[in-house]
């Protein structure tokens, strides 16, 4: 709860020291809603009489749910909240001893007689009558446990596909985090299903009772509102709007985005086993991020190896990657000079990306494809997809100043894959690496050069 931040105008040690928001749900401290504004405190007490009178009260008890009014002692100039009616059954003017469970249970019921909350199982249960795959939908119906004794309300309940009994709980208020935790242990128990209903979520400004139901429930939380019934007539089924997170490595930092769209009960995955409900996998997605991130990192090293300066062999360096690409299912020559043309390979893809002869002694890139193509006719393919990636394709033509290399050598090479024979045939020895080094030509490596 909040602290107590200032003398305020409400009375040392009120009896009643919250109040329900009866139309929003939300159970605020009572120096809060008296605020410190004296001139305001005396315009609430006159709204609270009022609504009273008028049988629209503003704020209750939140463990009885009578209404209050606010008590003003004019010497001090204090307030301080009194239920409308007195008849002995409130435990905070009997000073019974209840357990905090039994406290907290009272606050989550009396929050469900808020105007908010009344509302949102009506667009909820409109919702599921709409939706033939739902049956038995019932506002607040018994749910009784298989334990003696064991019983729960839920706000909606509802079967989904004539087999899982789905109950749907709204979340207004802040301070139930042990009633989740124990409703999610009861309805897993009862082969059913919990799904927790928000009337507005802001990820922004995540509070703890919404954190605790995202982050168990793979960062997917579902809002019903006015915009959502209305979404739901227009389809004839459930429709939640679904906010959500999904993750992305930026700079060797996992970061999340947020995101938000009206989804149909459908199209969400169901695991009763984890009591998890949800439309974007974002567990599954941070895992293949990370798996990525571990990419990123051995595609960085081998690139950092093949441009050190000068290029001698290092052993240490060289069986450390082939470990690390070996374990990782990447056929990688378990020494450069291995298998014939591998170097040559590399030191031409590198070029074409480098945008300089890299391992090559030639002046420059037009050189090296000449030599390509005088040598490893083979290599041509992946050379020619990392020329247009990186988009070479005006380099080599100012370096091609005797028109040589696009006059002869392009129209030989594109009449052969045409013609489909074998001499440019690509060598498809390193196609795992190539394509793993090098993911921007991926795709079309592996097809057939045309
Ligand atoms: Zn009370």
């Amino acid at each position: 709860m909040d602290a107590f931040p200032f003398p305020g105008l409400l009375v040392d040690k009120p009896v009643i020291d919250e109040v329900l928001d009866l139309d929003t749900g939300e159970i605020l401290p009572a120096w809060k809603a008296v605020g410190d504004d004296y001139e305001k405190g005396v315009q609430l007490r006159m709204n609270l009489k009022q609504g009273n009178r008028s049988g629209r009260p503003v704020y209750a008890c939140p463990l009885c749910v009578v209404p209050v009014h606010l008590v003003s002692m004019m010497k001090e100039r204090r307030f301080y909240f009194r239920h409308e009616t007195e008849d002995g059954r409130c435990p905070k003017k009997t000073k019974d001893k209840l357990s905090g469970e039994r406290i907290l249970a009272m606050k989550y019921d009396g929050a469900r007689e808020s105007a908010a909350h009344i509302r949102m199982k009506e667009i909820i249960a409109s919702s599921l009558r709409l939706d033939p795959n739902f049956s038995d939908v019932e506002i607040e119906p018994i749910w009784k446990g298989m334990e003696a004794n064991s019983r729960r309300r839920p706000d909606v309940r509802a079967v989904w596909c004539g087999s899982l009994p789905v109950a749907f709980e709204v979340q207004l208020s802040t301070t139930f985090l042990r009633v989740i935790a124990e409703r999610r242990a009861f309805y897993l128990k009862e082969g059913g299903l919990l799904l927790w209903v928000f009337k507005s979520f802001d990820m922004g400004n995540a509070r703890l009772t919404q954190d605790d139901i995202f982050y168990n429930n793979n960062r997917n939380a579902f809002v019903v509102s006015e915009e959502t019934l209305e979404a739901s007539l227009r389809e004839n089924r459930l429709i939640l709007d679904c906010v959500w997170s999904e993750p992305c490595i930026d700079q060797g930092q996992l970061t999340w985005s947020q995101h938000r769209r009206p989804v149909p009960f459908s199209e969400l995955k169901v695991e009763q086993e984890t009591q998890r409900v949800y439309f974007f996998d974002a567990d599954g997605a941070k895992a293949a991020c990370i798996a990525d991130a571990g990419d990123g990192a051995m595609r960085a090293d081998f690139c950092r190896y093949w441009l050190r300066e000068p290029q001698t062999y290092e052993e240490q360096a060289w069986q450390s990657l082939w470990e690390r690409f070996t374990e990782r299912g990447i056929d990688f020559p378990r020494y450069p000079g291995e298998q014939d043309g591998f170097r040559a390979f590399m030191d031409t893809l590198f070029t074409a990306r480098e945008g300089r002869p890299v391992g090559w002694g030639h002046a420059n890139l037009v050189k090296v494809a000449h030599h390509v193509f005088d040598k490893y006719k083979g290599q041509l393919w992946a050379f020619k997809l990392m020329l247009v990636a990186h988009k070479r394709g005006d380099q080599i033509r100012a370096e091609d100043t005797s028109r040589n290399w696009r006059d002869k050598k392009v129209k030989a090479y594109l009449a052969s894959w045409a013609a489909n024979d074998e001499t440019f045939a690509p060598d498809r020895r390193f196609d795992g690496l190539i394509s793993f080094l090098f993911p921007e030509i991926a795709g079309d490596l592996v097809k057939t050069p045309r």
